[in-house]
């Protein structure tokens, strides 16, 4: 029988496994998490009496169903959590559990990765007190811990809203809700919103419980600085009057919406694109989410599309799986899904638009302000590897000769603010400016592991 692996337990990786079993197969199923459910539908860890019925308010029917759905799966699939996949080599993938490596090969790979933050810099990112939004969330999904006591929210996501909702539900202070986009861009986007009026009106009744509970709310805003002595002490920015305005608090949040999780999907060999909404070099792939043989990718990790598309998606890309065997498609199932997956990655197109990736803002920051944290390269040491005669103005030659993007987070977290200003570079053109290769590890381990596994 032909030896299928997920890679992801969110709902893209558990929306594939049940189509999968239904008919008689059994996947292996592999996260490097603890518990199954994903980023969106993260469950605390065990031991943790965290009432997350309230965390989770209208959303919490459906975390519920999908945990009891996969619990429901668990006797027919192969499990592995606490696994990380940190490289693949052709039909092999490398594995490292509870820090002892292993190889496992596969006829089928579904990558079902999901995604992370994106971070734009600002002067002050770097104090301690400051976190990716979705580390925020994670902080309070899966410890029970805020970040802080008074919390400033920047970025351009509707996740601002939601996150900070959470936070006050849980006790903190909402110092702001800063967003970089305008309000008329959100009005522009509002056909293309209109694609999936569900999560629209949630995403609107996020925004009023916000104003309601009387938060400074604010768009358009152009963020100055974070400041502070040792840690974080206010957020500074300034409004759309062109007024400075600073917001005591003692944590920020910062997301300017998701990027997927590439790596993998690279190193497996899948080619890629520019999308010019969301300045992002995406995988390619068919209707089904075919990449290329043997390979297929859903979920968030391909296409930011949330939770219902890449669960859609799944399930998909387990319909291609199952065609490919050269076992009878279910075409009517396939089809359904398949306009699911298109209506809702539209959807998350038009949020692309309303909540903007603040490339102009990037573009002009001061040379002062750190880029990769990680290797600790400015802004102004990248500018000027750029401005040397015969300099390179493509993101992986200035990553050799600056050390950004070279560091442990393999340059997922200042990747996309590396490509824009190497795009200012090239006149702001995005596809000029190339794409980050992914490298093996995908994420830090230790050097002993790989040993192992060589
Ligand atoms: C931090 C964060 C918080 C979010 N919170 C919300 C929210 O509150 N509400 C909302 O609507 N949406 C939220 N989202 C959006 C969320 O990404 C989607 O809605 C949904 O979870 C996507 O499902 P998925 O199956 O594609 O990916 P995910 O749910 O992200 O699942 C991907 C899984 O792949 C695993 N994985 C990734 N790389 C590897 C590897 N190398 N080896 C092994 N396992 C790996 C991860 O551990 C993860 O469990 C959040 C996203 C992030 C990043």
């Amino acid at each position: 029988m032909a030896e299928i692996v997920i890679i992801g337990a969110g709902p893209a990786g558990i929306g594939a496994a049940e189509v999968l079993c239904a008919k008689g197969l059994r996947p292996i199923l592999i996260d490097e998490g603890a518990r199954a459910g994903g980023q969106g539908y993260r469950r605390p860890s065990e031991d943790l009496a965290l009432d997350m019925n309230r965390l989770m308010g209208s959303e919490a029917q459906r975390y519920t169903a999908l945990h009891s759905r996969f619990e429901a799966l668990l006797p027919a699939i192969d499990y592995r959590p606490r696994t990380l996949v940190w490289a693949i080599d052709g039909n092999q993938l490398h594995l490292l559990h509870e820090g002892k490596a292993e190889a496992l090969s596969f006829d089928k790979l579904l990558i079902a990765s999901g995604a992370m933050d994106r971070i734009a810099p600002l002067p002050g990112w770097t104090l301690p007190g400051v976190f990716t939004l979705g580390g925020a969330q994670v902080a309070l999904k899966d410890q029970g811990c805020l970040i802080g006591s008074r919390v400033a929210f920047l970025g351009a996501s509707p996740l601002l809203a939601l996150a900070a909702k959470q936070y006050r539900d849980m006790g903190a202070e909402i110092a702001v809700i800063a967003d970089t986009t305008p309000f008329a861009a959100k009005l522009a986007a509002f056909p293309a919103l209109l694609r999936a009026p569900r999560t629209l009106l949630r995403g609107l009744w996020y925004m009023a419980a916000s104003l309601q509970a009387g938060t400074a709310m604010l768009h358009g805003v152009t963020p100055i600085a974070i400041e502070g002595r040792n840690r974080v002490e206010a957020l500074v920015l300034r409004d759309t009057g062109g007024r400075e305005r600073r917001f005591a608090c003692d944590a920020v949040a910062l997301g300017y919406g998701l990027k997927p999780e590439t790596q993998l999907a690279d190193l497996a060999g899948a080619q890629f694109a520019y999308d010019a909404d969301f300045r992002l070099f995406l995988p390619v792939i068919d209707g089904m989410g075919r990449s290329r043989p043997g390979l297929y990718l859903a979920g968030d990790g391909v296409r930011i599309g949330g939770a219902d598309a890449a669960e859609a998606s799944g399930a998909l890309a387990a319909h291609a799986i199952l065609s490919d065997l050269g076992q009878a498609q279910e075409i009517d199932a396939a089809r359904a899904l398949a306009r699911r997956v298109e209506r809702l990655r539209d959807f998350q197109r038009g949020l692309a638009r309303a909540f903007a990736w603040p490339k102009a803002q990037i573009a002009g920051l001061p040379d002062s302000v750190t880029l990769c944290r990680c290797e600790n390269v400015t802004i102004g040491e990248v500018r000027s590897a750029m401005a040397k005669e015969l300099g390179p103005i493509e993101v992986n030659r200035v990553k050799a000769m600056t050390r950004c993007g070279m560091g442990r987070c393999q340059g997922r977290v200042c990747g996309p603010a590396l490509q824009e200003i190497v795009a200012a570079g090239a006149g702001g053109d995005g596809v000029a400016a190339g794409r980050l290769r992914g490298q093996a590890p995908v994420k830090p381990i230790a050097l002993a592991a790989a040993g192992d596994a060589a």
